[in-house]
């Protein structure tokens, strides 16, 4: 593992927990000798991810569309920023830079990011690790809805498992170098990337 993608808000929510855990995210990210992969911004905890990764003398990429740069306030300090031409085409950048998945606190981009990659891991299209950092049990619903579609027969258990849920991303990057990917959904072996 040698990068980490982090999706999050690029708002700050109304919780201090948030930030802080975003700060210790983008800390221990630059001090585990990963590189951070996000989505640009220096505005919310995007860019409190980046600031605390740099400052820990981290590398930092961010991938933006060019309709983003100015609304999301690309950040100007990072080691790289890759400009897209589309959402997609971003969605689709930091997926393939990024060897794991860890969701902060956010919004419905946050979940927008992190739930193609859920599905792209479990149809075996990467074999990457998804976590999130439950802040104060911020994700505890959506661990919840995971469950009702297990229940109700749209996915199996075993795909819900695959997704991983510590208090603090310390607890998430220990159990990322431990993750063994469950066999894909119609049985295609992920022997590399093909998205
Ligand atoms: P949010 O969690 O809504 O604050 O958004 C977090 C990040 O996701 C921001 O960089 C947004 O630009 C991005 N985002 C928002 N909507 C989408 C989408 N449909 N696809 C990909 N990224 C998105």
């Amino acid at each position: 593992m040698k990068s980490i993608c982090v999706y999050c808000g690029s708002s700050a929510g109304n919780d201090p927990a948030f930030r802080a855990e975003a700060v210790r995210a983008g800390t221990l990210i630059a001090e585990a000798g990963l590189t951070l992969v996000y989505g640009g911004g220096r505005v919310g905890l995007m860019g409190q991810v980046a600031d605390a990764a740099l400052a820990a003398g981290g590398k930092v990429v961010g991938v933006m569309p060019a309709d983003l740069v100015s609304q999301e306030i690309a950040h100007t300090g990072l080691t790289e920023l890759v400009v897209v031409n589309s959402m997609h085409e971003r969605k689709w950048k930091m997926a393939e830079l990024g060897d794991a998945f860890l969701s902060l606190p956010g919004g419905p981009g946050t979940f927008e990011e992190f739930i193609e990659q859920w599905t792209w891991a479990l149809l075996g299209f990467h074999a990457k690790p998804c976590g999130f950092a439950n802040v104060n049990g911020y994700y505890e619903l959506w661990r919840k809805t995971v469950q009702q579609m297990v229940d109700a027969g749209f996915v199996a258990q075993q795909y819900g498992d695959m997704l991983i849920y510590e208090p603090t991303t310390q607890g998430v990057l220990a159990r990322f170098r431990t993750y063994a990917p469950p066999p894909p959904k119609w049985g295609i072996a992920p022997v590399e990337q093909r998205y």
